[in-house]
């Protein structure tokens, strides 16, 4: 599981950071990619990557900005031509619906896979064996919502050569252990899975959040997270026109990560403002009260481990 930043900028593209677009890679997961946000180009940034646009699974839009989904219309009718065959799902505030229709239509534009788009509202929004994700509202001026991924925990690996050691004979009753249920035997002695198993692997928690100003739900959302991305469009010190501009500071996204107890916090939504060394400073100041901080950069890839 990866996190790769395809647009890091905050508004307009620029030439260091291109507008926002997260890729987050379940390639071992589960074979896919879930892609958070769009922006313009997003499909050249992705010319420059190993993502194919074939392996994109959903696409979590977090708010309708510009900045955020000028790239959508494009990458899917690119994803068409260059093979994409499997269903894509489209997950988004209300109007993501509208947007999309009106520019595949006018364009005439037909996808050669099923294109399924969910307009939410706060919950959880995907749920199935592996992984579900919640989404809750921000706070920026029209709907922004912030996205929590979580894997599910696993259970345990079957410890084989103990249940031989006991006298258990591999076969589908190995399977029935695996799954966690409890086993009779033919000779009555009952199986208690518990003891046959590993301890259980516990699942990533990965929070992307939509632009927003300094809110509670972000700390929510971001709980006991092992990252957190968080915008910072502003530096410290300038808390109020990040408030007037519906925007954080940096200080403000590390507040969140202490808060919601995260083990790392990225920021990312960088405005142009900052050159590179600029950017370090955003760095320095947020690391004041949480010291795990990195900055995204376009092209960069974070990896997250899975807790020992
Ligand atoms: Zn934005
Ligand atoms: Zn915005």
């Amino acid at each position: 599981m990866e996190i790769f930043f395809l647009g890091t900028g905050a508004g307009v593209p620029a030439k260091l950071r291109n507008v926002t677009s997260i890729a987050l890679k379940l390639l071992d997961e589960r074979g896919t990619i879930w892609l958070f946000d769009a922006g313009e180009a997003t499909q050249h940034q992705i010319l420059h990557t190993s993502i194919k646009p074939r392996r994109i699974e959903k696409i979590f839009i977090t708010h309708l900005h510009g900045d955020h989904i000028y790239g959508l219309p494009g990458l899917l009718a690119s994803r068409s031509f260059q093979g994409g065959e499997s269903e894509v799902t489209v997950y988004g505030p209300k109007g993501i619906k509208d947007y999309l229709q009106a520019s595949l239509s006018v364009s005439q534009t037909y996808l050669k896979y099923r294109l399924t788009v969910i307009e939410i509202e706060e919950g959880v929004i995907f749920e199935d064996g592996q992984f579900f994700v919640e989404a809750r509202l921000l706070d920026h001026g029209i709907p922004s919502y912030g996205y929590r991924i979580v894997e599910k925990d696993k259970p345990g690996t079957l410890l084989a050569e103990k249940l031989r050691e006991a006298g258990v004979q591999p076969g589908p009753i190995f399977r029935k252990i695996k799954n966690g249920e409890t086993v009779l035997l033919e000779d009555g002695r009952v199986i208690n899975p518990a003891e046959f198993l590993g301890p259980p692997q516990k699942g990533r928690i990965v929070a992307i959040l939509g632009d927003t100003r300094f809110t509670e739900n972000a700390a929510k959302l971001a709980e006991k997270a092992d990252i957190l991305v968080h915008e910072a469009t502003f530096a410290k010190g300038e808390e109020k026109l990040a408030y007037e501009y519906f925007h954080s500071t940096a200080y403000q996204a590390a507040m969140i990560a202490r808060q919601a107890g995260c083990k790392q916090l990225c920021l990312t939504h960088i405005s142009a403002r900052y050159d590179r060394n600029a950017s370090k400073e955003l760095v320095k100041e947020a690391m004041e009260v949480f010291p795990a901080i990195d900055i995204a950069e376009d092209f960069k890839e974070i990896s997250i481990p899975l807790s020992k």
